[in-house]
């Protein structure tokens, strides 16, 4: 397929960090696509948490099944851009391989422990995951993926983390958060792409764990919208068949009205090719209108779904796990002696071990290790 001149060209790539030989058959952004999902922590991914934690039942969406839909979303949209699908559907698959266990509680829970010590950020995780904890070739730490990759894993990033990465990498990945540039359309993309996916998911599992109703969700107009739409065609409808048929128009019309905005806002802003895109604002993004509703979905989430006494409950013991297995390491109790490479502290390299852990291996081992003993 033909791309457009805005999209990334997998040709004209700012390169690897270690110069490879190119691969025969496939692209650069194939060739992260496929060291991505080769790598060890996509396959953790599967026992992380997204919003309910993982034991709490199967069929929840996982930090793997929101990576797979995030993908989904954001080649289909891409196709219809003619952006580089294979750039999308690399950085979606890798946007979250940086996340702890036990989801938003447990990178809280890890920041704390590490606050006077780097703090920690799960999107330059992942990038650290990428760039050096991935330990599957022979001549460099890391998956050696290419710029633009890396340049989409990086999402967000803090002011202080970014001068420390520009400090290694001059005008490199983080230079953008410190001159206020934009990434490549595509990454723009896997970052909104991440967003539709989570609040239509969150909803079904909101519902599907009875936290929240169907009946609740007629507050939120854009859900609504889509309820009455359905119940127009399918009057007898009911329960879950009602809720997905809901759900699958809400994310349907929310893809149509991405790629409708961003190609009037790549119009409008007379983008050429992808160095234009770098100099403008957010070109990949909803309607005015479309932005107004999601913001009012997500509001809705806060209010009841992340902030729900059940999911507060669960994830304050996962803090507290997150956190006594920080204070176990750092005392280096009997059998658990972490060693830091070179150049890395203490507290960074059990950090990085614990930001590793899947739910369930966290909540073994700090079983394990507190035999006997409270933390609290
Ligand atoms: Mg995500």
């Amino acid at each position: 397929m033909q791309l457009a001149p805005y999209a990334s060209d997998p040709a004209s790539s700012r390169g690897r960090r270690h110069p490879e030989v190119p691969a025969p058959t496939r692209t650069e952004y194939q060739r992260d696509r496929d060291r991505i999902v080769h790598s060890t922590a996509f396959r953790r991914l599967v026992y992380k948490t997204q919003v309910f934690l993982n034991h709490e039942g199967d069929l929840y969406r996982t930090r793997l099944t929101h990576s797979l839909e995030v993908a989904q979303l954001g080649r289909s949209i891409a196709r219809s851009l003619a952006l580089n699908e294979d750039l999308v559907e690399a950085i979606a698959l890798a946007h979250d391989l940086g996340h702890t266990p036990f989801g938003h509680a447990g990178q809280d829970a890890l920041h704390e422990c590490m606050r006077e010590h780097g703090g920690f950020e799960h999107n330059l995780q992942s990038l650290r995951v990428v760039d050096r904890l991935e330990e599957r070739y022979a001549d460099f730490d890391g998956l050696n993926l290419s710029f633009e990759t890396r340049e989409g894993i990086l999402k967000h990033c803090s002011k202080t983390n970014a001068a420390e990465l520009e400090r290694q990498e001059p005008g490199g990945v983080a230079a953008r958060f410190l001159d206020g540039g934009q990434p490549s359309l595509e990454a723009q993309l896997a970052n909104l792409a991440d967003e539709i996916a989570y609040n239509a998911h969150d909803v079904d599992d909101g519902v599907r764990s009875g936290l929240l109703s169907i009946e609740q969700l007629e507050a939120v107009p854009l859900f609504d919208a889509h309820l009455r739409e359905t119940l127009g065609a399918h009057p007898a409808l009911r329960g879950r068949r009602l809720l997905f048929e809901a759900l699958r128009r809400m994310l349907s019309v929310q893809v149509y009205d991405v790629i409708d905005a961003t190609r009037r806002q790549i119009q409008q802003a007379g983008v050429r090719d992808s160095a234009d895109v770098r100099r403008s604002g957010v070109l990949v993004n909803f309607s005015e209108s479309m932005r107004q509703d999601s913001r009012e979905l997500k509001r809705f989430l806060f209010a009841n779904l992340y902030r729900h006494p059940d999911v507060v409950a669960t994830t304050s013991r996962a803090r507290q796990v997150i956190a006594g297995l920080f204070a176990a390491y750092r005392e280096g109790w009997p059998d658990v002696a972490i060693t830091a490479a070179p150049g890395i502290s203490i507290e960074r390299a059990i950090s990085d071990y614990i930001a590793g852990m899947t739910d369930r291996f966290a909540t073994r081992e700090f079983e394990r290790l507190t035999e006997g003993r409270a933390f609290d």
